[in-house]
C-alpha cells in the first residue's frame, strides 16, 4: 500500500498510542499498512483525532467533562466563548528561585507538578523533554527531579498523548499531562468515548499551554542554520514583545516572529485554540508581568491542582488589562484561522452545512 499523509496532523500522539498500527515520520502520521479508512475520515480514530473536526457530540450531553466543553451552554458569555469556560484567572510564579529561573515564564507549571507529586495528588506527570537538537518528546516523570527535566518550552510539536498511554501502561493511577491545545483536545475526545478499556479515567488533570503555533522541526533547524546557528548550541528559546529570541552560550538572536512563518506547521494555521480551552488549567505568558505565568483555572480538578500546590507558588489576581490581552490574542487567532479553515476546505462561508472534512493525501 502506498504511504499516505494526513497534512493537517498536529502530531498529538493519540492515534499511535491507542491504535497499534499508526506510525509517525517527520512529525506526522503516516498510514502504511492495515488501516482501512484513516484518521479524520472514518473509524475509531475519527472519534478522537483533534483534526477530524468531528466535534465532541458523541456524548450527547452525558459527558462528565461538559464543564469544559465548547458545546456546553455554560460557555455562554462572549468572553467565555473566546477563552472557554473558566472559574478564575491569576498570575503565578514558583516560590523556589531555581525553578523560577529555569521555567519558561514563572515556572508555575513545573512548580505545581513537583508539589502535586510530592503531596500524592498525582503519581505521574507527562511532560516534554528535548533531544540534543530540540525535538520535543513526551516523558513520564514520577519525581520532582524528573519533572524538572521537562522545564521550559519547546516550540515544536510533542506527541504528548503517547506519554499518557505509557503512564497508563505502567500502572499509574493519577496522571497529569502538560500539552498544547491539540494534545488536550485529543485526550478529552478519548475520554468522551467512555470506553473503560482505554482507562482514561486515570488522567486526573490536564495542564494546557497557550499556543499561537508550533514549528516543523526540520524547517526550524534549517531556518536557524541559515542564520549561523546550530540548534544543538541553543540553550533557550523565548518569545518576547513580538520577537522570537534564541539564546546560545555566546550570543542572543532576536527574530521578528513573522519571519518564522515558513516553519509553522500547516495544522496550526487551522487551529482556533489559543488558550487550550479544554484543559483543567491553562498556562501562558500573555496577560502577566515578566517572570509570571498566567493561569486560567477552569475546572474542579484545576482548582484542586492549584490548591494542593499553593505552598510552591506565589499567586496574584490578574488585572482586567491582562485578561483583555489574553482575550484579544485568543479572538485574533480564531478570526485569522477560521478563515483558513474555510479556505482550505473550499467551503463558502455563506454555507456552513458541510461537516469539516479533510481527505488523506496519497503519495500516488
Ligand atoms: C509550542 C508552544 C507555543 C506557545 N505559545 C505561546 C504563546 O503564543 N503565548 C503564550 O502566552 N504562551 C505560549 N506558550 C506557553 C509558554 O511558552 C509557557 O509554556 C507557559 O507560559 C508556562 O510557563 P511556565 O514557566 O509556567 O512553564 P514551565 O514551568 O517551564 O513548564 C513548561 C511545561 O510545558 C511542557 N512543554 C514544553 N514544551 C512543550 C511542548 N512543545 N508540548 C507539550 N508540552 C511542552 C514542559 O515539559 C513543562 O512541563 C507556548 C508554549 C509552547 C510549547
Ligand atoms: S492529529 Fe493526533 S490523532 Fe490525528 S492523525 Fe495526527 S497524531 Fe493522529
Ligand atoms: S497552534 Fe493549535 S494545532 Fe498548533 S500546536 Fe498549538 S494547539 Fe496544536
Amino acid at each position: 500500500m502506498a504511504e499516505r499523509r494526513f497534512p493537517v496532523c498536529c502530531y498529538c500522539g493519540a492515534c499511535a498510542a491507542f491504535i497499534d498500527f499508526k506510525k509517525y515520520k517527520e512529525e506526522e502520521v503516516v498510514f502504511d499498512k492495515g488501516c482501512g479508512g484513516g484518521t479524520a475520515s472514518e473509524g475509531f480514530c475519527f472519534s478522537f483525532c483533534p483534526r477530524s473536526f468531528a466535534a465532541c457530540r458523541l456524548c450527547e450531553g452525558d459527558c462528565p467533562r461538559t464543564e469544559v466543553c465548547d458545546f456546553s451552554p455554560r460557555a455562554s458569555s462572549p468572553e467565555k466563548r473566546i477563552l472557554g469556560h473558566y472559574k478564575e484567572i491569576i498570575s503565578a510564579r514558583a516560590r523556589e528561585e531555581g525553578v523560577r529561573e529555569a521555567g519558561q515564564d514563572g515556572g508555575a507549571v513545573t512548580a505545581m507538578l513537583c508539589e502535586a507529586l510530592e503531596r500524592g495528588f498525582i503519581d505521574a506527570a507527562v511532560v516534554a523533554v528535548r533531544t540534543e537538537d530540540w525535538k520535543a518528546e513526551p516523558f513520564v516523570a514520577t519525581t520532582p527531579e524528573e519533572v524538572l527535566r521537562g522545564v521550559g518550552s519547546k516550540y515544536t510539536a510533542c506527541p504528548s498523548v503517547l506519554g499518557v498511554w505509557e503512564a497508563i501502561d505502567r500502572g499509574y493511577e493519577n496522571i497529569a499531562m502538560v500539552g498544547t491545545g491539540c494534545n488536550i483536545e485529543a485526550v478529552r475526545r478519548l475520554q468522551a468515548l467512555h470506553d473503560p478499556a482505554l482507562e482514561l479515567d486515570r488522567v486526573k488533570v490536564l495542564i494546557g499551554l497557550f499556543c499561537t503555533e508550533a514549528l516543523w522541526h526540520r524547517d526550524f533547524v534549517a531556518f536557524l542554520a541559515e542564520r549561523g546557528i546550530n540548534i544543538k548550541d541553543v540553550e533557550r528559546f523565548c518569545v518576547s514583545k513580538g520577537k522570537f529570541v534564541v539564546v546560545t552560550k555566546d550570543k542572543e538572536l532576536s527574530i521578528p516572529t513573522k519571519e518564522l512563518e515558513p516553519c509553522v506547521r500547516a495544522t496550526c494555521k487551522i487551529c482556533e485554540d489559543f488558550t487550550a480551552q479544554l484543559a483543567d488549567v491553562s498556562a501562558g505568558s500573555s496577560g502577566s508581568p515578566d517572570g509570571y505565568t498566567s493561569l486560567i483555572i477552569r475546572t474542579k480538578a484545576g482548582e484542586e491542582l492549584v490548591s494542593v500546590s499553593r505552598s510552591a507558588i506565589e499567586t496574584k489576581k490578574m488585572d482586567d488589562a491582562g485578561i483583555k490581552k489574553i482575550e484579544r490574542l485568543a479572538f485574533n487567532k480564531k478570526m485569522r484561522n477560521y478563515g483558513m479553515i474555510l479556505d482550505q476546505m473550499g467551503i463558502c462561508s455563506a454555507c456552513l452545512t458541510n461537516p469539516y472534512f479533510f481527505t488523506l493525501q496519497t503519495g500516488d
